[in-house]
């Protein structure tokens, strides 16, 4: 028995008791190997000696101040490191406890530029069909994915969606790339011209889809076409790079490779790898500027804003990776853990897509590969990879299996940036265990 209202209640969890390097280590002693981050979380593995000094040596020095009477030195230089490498005109940092955290913050940043200006009128979201922002309401509200919003859909924000960029299902087979790419960006500017631009505050979307399709990059050239239509029509682009950004791409920004940069950025999940709970929203100084030079401040706040001990632990996160060298080696475990799925899975009856970018990879299942016509969701075969996978000692992150049957089931992988060849090898392995026996 236990006192805890689980995710999934019926199920029963192994206990988890420690870490080692990619590995997590249950109470009968088994080894998981975690190609998945958990939910592409653990960039550095479950044992990484400096990042547990770091939080250690803080917890010594002082754990915690609350942020309406002190700054504290490891949230300001944790600041200052992403704002360095930030893309251009981001400028400032609100940091919280998580992705659906810095995702609320984005939309009220958002909301009270706005305000700041004048514009009161200003109240609708743009966002994408498929994409997952976070949980709580507001976050809930840009979501786009159809399972997650169905109980409360009554109390959402009224927002409203577009298509996302997908090429495997979305790509005409007589269209270009390009031609696709601006197809579907051209959605986003007849919903803006449909709504008024005057009413429109911003756009949401993740940079590369993770959760809800399972590590789905845009084409080449949607985001420049997003950016040029935000920009003609004066909303905002709000990127969500919870899961795809602080290198999982082999880019500390996912958008790097876009050629853009957002107005407003948020992260989560790998700028802690897990050893603290922390996310943040980057801003530009155009906002920054706005909001301080007109009301003076931020209407929102959370206890945990700016908490001294998830910053040190973010901030020696972000050093390991720079020390190491390890978005260098996303790019080369990336390219191997491409090759060795196409080797395995290039063609298999049921995978219709291999996908992603560096280590955020993504399979699509699908019961016929010619048709792309998706398994029947009552099979609930995510599920069942996960158990299959589970009991191979391997961690992998299945999901989709929407009811729409816009999409298929995937399965993402999202492991440490520290995995050498050998993990490359066993994450393949028994991942061809388990999709097959799961089948
Ligand atoms: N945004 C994206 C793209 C995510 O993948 C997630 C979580 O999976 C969130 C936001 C929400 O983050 P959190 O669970 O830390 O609140």
């Amino acid at each position: 028995m236990t006192a805890i209202l689980h995710r999934q209640p019926k199920n029963a969890l192994p206990l988890a008791v420690a870490g080692d390097g990619p590995y997590v280590i249950d109470s009968e002693g088994r080894r998981y190997l975690d190609a998945s981050g958990g939910a592409a979380v653990s960039c550095l593995g479950h044992s990484c000696r400096p990042v547990i000094e770091a939080i250690k040596a803080q917890l010594d020095r002082l754990p915690y101040a609350h942020t309406s009477f002190f700054t504290n030195e490891p949230s300001e230089q944790l600041a200052e490191h992403l704002i360095a490498r930030a893309p251009a005109g981001l400028e400032k940092v609100y940091f919280v406890s998580g992705g659906s955290e810095a995702n609320e913050t984005a939309l009220k940043l958002a909301r009270q530029y706005f305000y700041e200006k004048g514009e009161m009128q200003r109240r609708y979201f743009i966002a994408r069909h498929q994409s997952y922002h976070g949980n709580t309401l507001g976050a809930l509200s840009v979501g786009g994915n159809p399972g997650r919003r169905a109980i409360f859909e009554p109390i959402l924000l009224d927002t409203r969606h577009v298509s996302p960029c997908y090429a495997y299902r979305g790509k005409r087979p007589d269209e270009s790339e390009e031609a696709y790419g601006r197809r579907v960006a051209d959605e986003l500017e007849a919903k803006i011209l449909e709504l008024g631009a005057e009413t429109v505050i911003g756009f949401v979307a993740e940079t590369v889809v993770g959760a809800t399709l399972g590590a789905v990059p845009a084409v080449p050239g949607y985001f420049r076409r997003v950016r040029e239509i935000c920009d003609r029509h004066g909303i905002l682009l709000i990127l969500d790079e919870v899961m795809s950004g602080m290198g999982r791409t082999g880019r500390l920004f996912a958008c790097e490779d876009e050629g853009i940069a957002p107005d407003l950025l948020t992260c989560a999940k790998g700028l802690g790898a897990g050893y603290q709970p922390i996310g943040a929203c980057l801003l530009s100084g155009r906002i920054y500027d706005t909001i301080v030079g007109g009301s003076g401040f931020f209407h929102h706040g959370f206890t945990y804003i700016g908490h001294a001990t998830a910053c040190a632990g973010g901030l020696e996160v972000q050093r390991t990776i720079e020390r190491e060298d390890l978005l260098a080696n996303v790019a080369r475990q990336g390219a191997a853990l491409r090759a060795a799925l196409e080797e395995r899975f290039g063609n298999h009856n049921h995978v219709g897509d291999i996908r992603g970018r560096g280590l955020f990879l993504g399979l699509e299942l699908v019961e016929d590969r010619g048709s792309k016509r998706p398994f029947d969701p009552a099979r609930r075969l995510n599920a069942r990879i996960k158990r299959r996978a589970m009991a191979e000692g391997l961690m992998c992150y299945p999901g989709g299996g929407t009811v729409d049957g816009l999409a298929g089931d995937h399965v993402l992988l999202a492991p440490p940036f520290i995995i050498g060849e050998p993990q490359v090898a066993e994450i393949v392995d028994k991942l061809g265990r388990a999709v097959d026996a799961a089948l």
